[in-house]
């Protein structure tokens, strides 16, 4: 590992500003995708900024929802009695998080702005777009755990986050600070699709951004469930998984928001779920009918069409789940 400066900001606005340097500097949270990416020389930052001592609270807002500092363990999380009440589906997620250890050490920041898990990304050897390169391996290559949605290229990663996935079902907005101050930006617009312009990140962020603060808000009449699919449940990485958060008129769906993880570069929305959702009444049938129509558009690559069986049964899984019914 290449030597580093350590800066210990005590507040936003200095771990904002340790970021400007002439060299490369990056934000340590949990560190665990951070360091093993220095170990594995996939990042040589010359400054390394802790953010674990910023916001580690979980707070109620004036609206009824919640602001999650970004400094927040994932264990934290998965224990928080008013987010299991408000936002199941989030728990659920912080709860699947690889083990233990890495519940206890990963933070919300972290999670959500971790890099890729692809192979080849992790590989020092090969230079692929994420690296600057001008080539996906994996396109020829060992394919079978990247994406089956919004497979365009340049990138075909799956989005590495558990955490994102509810974040966006419910809605939730992240406070973003940087050196020209704070803006609020919906989850769903935070995650970027890869093109050749910006395939070397996987959000919105700039090099001088913090992730601060995820606020959700108030989650209203809704029933959510969320189903996760692993090779080995220990503590792999999820295939496929999904969140829904369906608004309820009595007992027929009124409106509703399923996202999809493990399955392309984004948190992937299903507008054809979601459409064969609405007007509907909760229950079994409806449930599957949405589950085959969210990998309607699936395109799987040479080694994961296994993968688009296993999205439709998380999608209707997570409906039964919503809906109180059993799921085997
Ligand atoms: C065996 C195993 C299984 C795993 N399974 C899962 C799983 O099922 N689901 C899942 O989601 N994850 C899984 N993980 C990944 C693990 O959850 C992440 O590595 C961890 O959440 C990262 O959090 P961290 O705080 O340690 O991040 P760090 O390593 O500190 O940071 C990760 C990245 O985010 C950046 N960053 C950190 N904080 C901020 C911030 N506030 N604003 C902007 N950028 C920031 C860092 O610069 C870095 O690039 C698994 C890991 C292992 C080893
Ligand atoms: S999927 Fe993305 S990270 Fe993996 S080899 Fe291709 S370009 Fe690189």
């Amino acid at each position: 590992m290449k030597a580093f400066a350590y800066v210990n900001p005590t507040s936003e606005r200095e771990a904002v500003a340790a970021l400007k340097t002439d060299g490369i500097a990056m934000l340590l949270g949990g560190g665990q995708d951070l360091l093993a990416r220095m170990k594995d020389y996939i990042d040589s930052p010359d400054r390394v900024v802790n953010v674990k001592g910023l916001d580690a609270t979980v707070t109620a807002t004036p609206d009824g929802g919640l602001k999650i500092g970004s400094a927040v363990k994932i264990i934290s999380l998965f224990e928080h009695a008013q987010v299991a009440k408000l936002y199941p589906a989030v728990v659920h997620a912080a709860g699947e998080v690889g083990t233990p250890q890495i519940r206890h050490q990963g933070t919300v920041g972290g999670n959500v702005n971790q890099r890729p898990r692809c192979w080849y990304y992790r590989n020092e050897e090969f230079v692929c777009y994420k690296k600057g390169g001008s080539r996906c391996f994996a396109v020829n290559g060992e394919n079978q755990y990247h994406a089956i949605f919004g497979n365009d290229g340049p990138s075909h990663i799956v989005h590495p986050s558990s955490l994102a996935v509810p974040f966006v079902a419910y809605g939730a907005k992240f406070r973003v600070l940087g050196p020209n101050g704070e803006r609020e930006i919906a989850a769903a617009d935070f995650f970027t699709m890869p093109t050749l312009q910006n395939v070397l990140k996987e959000n919105v962020l700039e090099d001088e951004d913090i992730l601060t603060h995820v606020i959700l808000p108030a989650p209203g009449n809704v029933k959510s469930g969320h189903y996760e699919v692993r090779y080995k449940q220990s503590h792999d990485w999820p295939l496929a998984f999904t969140t829904v958060v369906l608004t309820m008129n009595g007992t027929t769906i009124s409106s509703a928001r399923v996202v999809l993880g493990a399955v392309a570069p984004i948190p992937w929305r299903s507008r054809a779920a979601e459409a064969a959702l609405v007007g509907k009444p909760l229950n079994e049938q409806t449930a599957a009918a949405a589950g085959e129509a969210a990998v309607t558009e699936a395109k799987p690559m040479s080694g994961n069409a296994y993968k688009v069986q296993i999205a439709k049964t998380a999608v209707k899984r997570a409906i039964m789940q919503a809906a109180g019914l059993k799921t085997a």
